[in-house]
């Protein structure tokens, strides 16, 4: 009998035992109000206050927190030419114009993420095909394009037209405006990132563009600077921010109504 109740307590004493060793294991959990006793004001954010900011009369106007890198007249206030000496560039009819052979045109300041509108027009008397029609381009931070082109009735390589990222992606349509009439490009970038290694990034630069209010690049991510031969990848070099440079491709294009926010 006295055999059988020292075995008894020992069975007991494992059997316990092993519940307490599992409890232990437990892995501890986050506790949460119960739901029934949430009330909607404890997921609402009140401070600080969102930024106010007055928009445009239209969309296309420049809201009041833009910096306005040209508004009709005076091209050297915000733009130089790539030799840091003035642009000659014309202005007509508050239309800043591309001149052959006058080279491009860069922004002073130097912008990282931005939100940048601009309109831009291809020649009303068309001449020329392909890429030697309407050419120009916007490049972000110096080094990726925005082609600019007359895409209307003019066949290119589809990653060359308007609206691509110049040789890296094709726009989502076509959605060009005839020649002579203004078009916009309202352009959302994100800079890259760079780690230690200067010969990749860490986070690619990304980019969205609305051509004419409709979505032609979709927050793209780049995969180096753009390339008129050659891969991108092999040309990244680390840097930071840079200017918005406006291209003489040998076509008068003209640009109005540029205004860039940070972001
Ligand atoms: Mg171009």
């Amino acid at each position: 009998m006295k055999k059988l109740l020292i075995f008894s307590s020992m069975l007991l004493t494992c059997v316990y035992g092993m519940g307490q060793t599992q409890q232990a294991a437990k892995p501890a959990t986050r506790k949460f109000p119960e739901l029934e006793k949430m009330t909607p004001g404890m997921t609402e954010i009140w401070e600080p206050e969102v930024k106010i900011i007055q928009p445009g009369v239209t969309n296309s106007d420049a809201p009041s927190d833009a910096i306005i890198l040209f508004n009709g007249s005076d091209i050297n206030k915000e733009w130089i030419g790539m030799d840091g000496k003035t642009s000659i560039w014309t202005i007509k009819d508050g239309a800043l114009i591309s001149t052959k052979g006058s080279g491009y045109i860069k922004s002073k300041r130097i912008f990282s993420d931005f939100q940048l509108h601009i309109e831009w027009k291809t020649p009303s008397e068309v001449s020329g095909t392909s890429q030697g029609r309407g050419n120009s381009g916007v490049f972000l931070q110096e080094l990726y394009e925005v082609q600019v082109l007359d895409s209307y009735d003019n066949r290119t390589y589809r990653n060359g037209q308007a609206g691509a990222m110049y040789k890296q992606y094709s726009p989502l349509v076509n959605t060009c405006r005839k020649p002579g009439e203004w078009q916009t490009y309202d352009i959302i970038y994100t800079a890259p990132t760079f780690g230690n290694d200067s010969l990749c990034y860490k986070t690619p630069p990304r980019v969205t563009v609305i051509q004419n209010g409709v979505l032609v690049q979709n927050n793209v991510s780049l995969r180096g600077p753009t390339q008129y031969i050659g891969i991108p990848e092999y040309t990244i070099k680390k840097h930071g921010p840079l200017s918005i440079l406006l291209q003489d491709h040998g076509n008068p294009v003209a640009y109005r109504n540029i205004w860039i926010r940070e972001l």
